[in-house]
C-alpha cells in the first residue's frame, strides 16, 4: 500500500493572501465570505471525477465549436461573418443576453472617432457588469467546459479589470496578479486603492499544482519568451486542470512575430508596433505576437496532454464577429 503525502502549506498561504487581498471578512461589501479550503482527499477525487467526464472537443456546448485546425478555423469565421452582416453595423448598442448577468441588456458599441473599423474584441461591454465581449465570452467558456465550484481554486493573470472584479465575487480562492517590475516575486502591493500581487507569468511563485484553472486572457502576447508561460501554467496546474486563454489571432499557421527582445535586452520591431490598453501604464503595452494556430502543437510540446481551438460567435449573447480561444488540460500528475 503506498501512502502520498501533499503538502499544502505554501499554497495555504498564498490563499490567505488571497482572502484578505478579495476581501473575506476585512471587506464584506466585495461580498465574500471567508472560505475554508477543501481537505486534499476531497479535491482529488473531485479533480478525478472531473478529468474523467470532461467535456470532450467534439461534443462543446453551444455557442461554441472545435476547430481542429486552421482550414476549419477559417471556414467557420467566413461562414460566421457572413451570418452577422448588417447586426449592429452603425448602432450604438446591441441588445442581447449577458452570460454574467443573466438578464437581457443593451451592450454598448465603442466605435472608433476616426473612422476605423470596430474592434468587436474589445466592445459591446454590459452595462451592468461592464464585460466586454472577449472577456463574457472567455467566462462563458470556462464555465461550459471547466464547471467551477467555489471550492476550486482558480489563477486570473490580471487583477485591475471588471473580469477580477466578477471571479472575485464567484470563487473566494481566486489568486490574480499583475505585473509589477519594481516589486518583488509574490510581492503584493498597495495600487489604485487596491492590493496587487506581483506575478511574473514566466516565473510564478506559487508551489506546482496549486490551481485547478488558470485564466489567461490577452496576456501572452506581452510575453516575449511566451512558451515559458506556457510551461509555467502546466506547472501550478493540479492534474485534471485547465488553462483558458485567448490571445490576439493571426488567421494563419504561423504565429505572426511583431517584435523580438535581442540578445543585448533591446526590443527590436519587425513590424509596426502595436501597443494594447494597460491600467498599468498610460502609453500601453507593447505586442510582441499575433498568434498563429502553431500555439496548439506549442501547449502540446509544453505537455499538455489535450488541447483545442474552440470558436464562437452568437448574437444572442452578444459575442459579435467569430472569436477564437484555446483550451489545454493537464491530464497527469
Ligand atoms: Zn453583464
Amino acid at each position: 500500500m503506498s501512502v502520498i503525502v501533499i503538502n499544502y502549506g505554501p499554497l495555504a498561504a498564498n490563499l490567505s493572501t488571497c482572502w484578505r487581498r478579495s476581501g473575506g471578512e476585512d471587506n464584506p461589501e466585495v461580498g465574500i465570505k471567508r472560505h475554508m479550503d477543501m481537505e486534499p482527499w476531497k479535491r482529488s477525487i473531485r479533480n478525478w471525477w472531473r478529468k474523467a467526464n470532461r467535456v470532450k472537443p467534439g461534443s462543446l456546448p453551444e455557442p461554441f465549436h472545435h476547430a481542429a485546425d486552421i482550414a476549419a478555423l477559417n471556414k467557420f469565421f467566413s461562414n460566421r461573418r457572413s451570418d452577422l452582416q448588417g447586426a449592429a453595423e452603425t448602432a450604438a448598442t446591441l441588445t442581447g443576453q449577458c452570460y454574467i448577468c443573466n438578464a437581457e441588456v443593451n451592450f454598448r458599441i465603442k466605435r472608433p472617432e476616426n473612422g476605423e473599423p470596430v474592434n468587436w474584441r474589445e466592445t459591446l461591454a454590459c452595462p451592468d457588469c461592464g464585460l466586454i465581449n472577449r472577456w463574457r465570452g472567455c467566462l462563458h467558456l470556462f464555465d461550459a467546459i471547466c464547471q467551477p465550484t467555489a471550492a476550486d481554486r482558480i489563477y486570473l493573470t490580471e487583477t485591475l479589470s471588471p473580469v477580477f472584479q466578477q471571479l472575485a465575487k464567484q470563487y473566494p480562492l481566486l489568486v490574480s496578479s499583475e505585473y509589477l517590475p519594481q516589486a518583488k516575486p509574490g510581492e503584493s502591493v498597495e495600487m489604485h486603492s487596491t492590493t496587487i500581487r506581483n506575478e511574473d507569468v514566466t516565473q510564478l511563485t506559487f508551489p506546482d499544482r496549486s490551481f485547478e484553472a488558470v485564466l489567461c486572457f490577452d496576456v501572452l502576447e506581452h510575453v516575449p519568451d511566451y512558451r515559458k508561460a506556457l510551461h509555467e501554467f502546466y506547472r501550478v496546474l493540479a492534474p485534471g486542470g485547465q488553462l483558458v486563454l485567448s490571445v490576439p489571432f493571426s488567421f494563419q499557421q504561423e504565429t505572426l512575430v511583431r517584435a523580438v527582445v535581442n540578445d543585448e535586452g533591446n526590443i527590436e520591431h519587425l513590424m509596426e508596433p502595436c501597443y494594447h490598453g494597460d491600467p498599468l501604464s498610460a502609453e500601453g503595452v507593447l505586442s510582441y505576437y499575433d498568434f498563429g494556430m502553431e500555439l496548439l502543437e506549442e501547449m502540446g510540446s509544453t505537455g499538455f496532454q489535450e488541447h483545442f481551438t474552440v470558436c464562437y460567435s452568437s448574437a444572442h449573447w452578444g459575442y459579435l464577429r467569430p472569436h477564437i480561444a484555446f483550451v489545454a488540460r493537464k491530464l497527469k500528475r
